[in-house]
């Protein structure tokens, strides 16, 4: 597999953790508090003495940074505040941007939510991590021989947990690997029968942002202060109408359109009335849901606030490398889309900030990231560390650091094109109208190079789709047929870098190994 090509390991040279060295020092220090608070004349000596072996055995280091990123699930960066929407939807979002570094243009490598993830995870594109989809038997599950952050920080002596809000992001597709505490608790709700094909419905197996963020306040609380530790929490709210923050959160967005409750009430009542109302007016459908999904995001953003606040009345935001960012983003109605899953850049488009030690402050980089960078950057802030093999993101630190010194990043600093790929197209985003099915028969796959996106149709080559990001940022006008060279040309790269000569068979064989585990499990019939 191209990324995991051994190469010569490369390090950072800032910080070279010893863990081993490091857990001894946290172990004297812990022996040392646990001997009391008073010293003593034979305590005080004993301390001096502590206190000057580590200067003797290596040269003095700064201590390991803790790490905390959060996923907002299904958040367009256009919604948020500091990427041009309201700015009463993300205040938390914002102020974090504000003391650190916001992208500007950063890219998902999927708009499926465990693909995406395994991409933040790994720092891989879904054809290396090998988690290609979210429904189906086969191509769902991370391989447990793929290195994860969590992993990897574990072995630098990192305390890891997780706390994520919904089926997508469970067990189920191997996103806790490295994770020593995985806290995927959905209150004993059930998890969706998982058909004959692969397809589930996230249906009730998801969590409120605010039960979420209890949890990891809790884990917080009672964690080991002696060592450094990796933190994820995953937010599902934006997701689907289903998780909606209380009614008195709501109503600061919806602007004289009906709560949730109102419209369920309506289509319990008479459905007939209800899609004539509603679901047949797309413009009226579409205002009505921006509403609600603004009110879910700003739930979101207010858990998130809270769990700083209390990282902040602790004293740990000083020795804390914070990112935030979404899996992916969401149609809302654009190019005829409700829901997630194809590539169009309002689904790409992800928002990305870093914050805390060695993040420079007040800075907006344009230049192009993408979700593969983020593993590698956080290895490289927090503990001055890397992957111990090839991935495809790179560390953005070097490119950050020129360019809020007003340099130009130098070869090698900047990230190459983006990758990213829906390989199955089955059905999402139905609202409310069961008539209504986003469903495609097509496999998609981009190459964003510069400011020009090719969007590869690999069942459809016909329909395969070039854009100007920059002169026509909505997608509206395909250049396939003025621009064929620029689109030959990218479609050659990314054919380079990912051939998709064979098909993708994500059939499963009867008596199939696999399919006997999932039956045993109750997931198939
Ligand atoms: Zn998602």
């Amino acid at each position: 597999m191209k990324a995991m090509t051994r190469k010569p390991v490369k390090r950072f040279s800032t910080v070279n953790l010893l863990p081993r060295e490091r857990r001894r020092r946290h172990a004297r220090f812990a022996a040392m508090r646990d001997t009391g608070t008073i010293l003593t004349a034979r305590g005080a000596a004993a301390l001096a003495l502590l206190l000057s072996l580590p200067a003797c055995l290596e040269a003095p280091s700064p201590p390991p940074r803790n790490v905390v990123l959060i996923t907002f699930d299904t958040t367009r960066a256009d919604v948020l505040g500091v990427y041009g929407g309201d700015a009463a939807v993300s205040p938390a979002f914002d102020a974090l941007a504000a003391r650190g570094t916001l992208f500007l243009q950063a890219q998902a490598q999927a708009a499926v939510t465990p693909v995406a993830h395994a991409s933040i995870l790994t720092g891989l594109n879904p054809y290396n991590h090998g988690l290609r989809t979210l429904h189906g038997n086969r191509l769902y599950h991370l391989p447990g021989t793929i290195p994860t952050l969590a992993a990897r920080l574990q072995d630098l002596g990192y305390d890891t947990a997780a706390f994520v809000s919904a089926f997508p992001c469970s067990r189920r597709f191997g996103l806790d690997q490295g994770f020593e505490v995985f806290d995927a608790d959905f209150g004993g709700a059930p998890e969706a029968r998982i058909g004959p094909a692969g397809n589930i419905s996230t249906g009730l197996a998801q969590r409120d942002a605010a039960a979420t963020t209890e949890s990891a306040l809790r884990w917080l609380a009672g964690r080991d202060r002696e060592r450094p530790y990796f933190l994820w929490v995953h937010y599902f709210d934006p997701h689907d109408p289903l998780l909606r923050p209380p009614v008195p959160r709501q109503e600061p967005f919806m602007d004289g359109f009906p709560r949730f409750s109102e419209m369920e009430e309506a289509l319990t009542r008479d459905p007939e009335r209800f899609v004539a109302d509603y679901v047949k007016d797309p413009d009226l459908m579409r205002s009505w849901l921006r509403r609600l999904y603004r009110a879910e995001v700003s739930w979101a953003d207010t858990q998130m606030g809270r769990l700083f606040a209390a990282l902040d009345a602790d004293g740990g935001l000083e020795h804390t490398v914070i990112a935030v960012t979404s899996d992916h983003g969401e149609g809302l109605g654009d190019h005829d889309w409700w829901g997630h899953g194809i590539l169009y850049q309002e689904q790409l488009h992800v928002p990305l900030a870093l914050a805390g030690p060695g993040v420079p402050r007040d800075l907006l980089v344009q230049d192009r990231v993408r979700h593969v960078d983020l593993a590698p950057t956080l290895l490289h802030l927090a503990a001055g560390s890397d992957f111990g093999h090839k991935v495809d993101g790179i560390s953005l630190l070097p490119l950050m650091t020129r360019r809020a010194a007003g340099d130009e990043p130098r070869a090698g600093e900047l990230p190459g094109p983006a990758y990213a790929d829906a390989v199955t197209l089955m059905r999402y985003g139905a609202v409310f109208d069961p008539g209504v099915s986003e469903v495609r028969d097509d496999q998609l796959y981009v190459w964003i190079d510069s400011n020009l996106k090719w969007i590869r149709h690999r069942l459809h080559a016909d329909r395969s789709e070039l854009y100007d990001l920059e002169a026509d940022p909505g997608e509206q006008v395909n250049l396939v047929p003025v621009r064929p060279r620029d689109a030959g040309r990218l479609d050659r790269a990314l054919e380079e870098e990912h051939p998709m000569t064979a098909e993708i068979d994500f059939s499963l064989p009867e008596d199939d190994e696999v399919r006997q585990r999932l039956k045993s499990l109750g997931y198939v019939d």
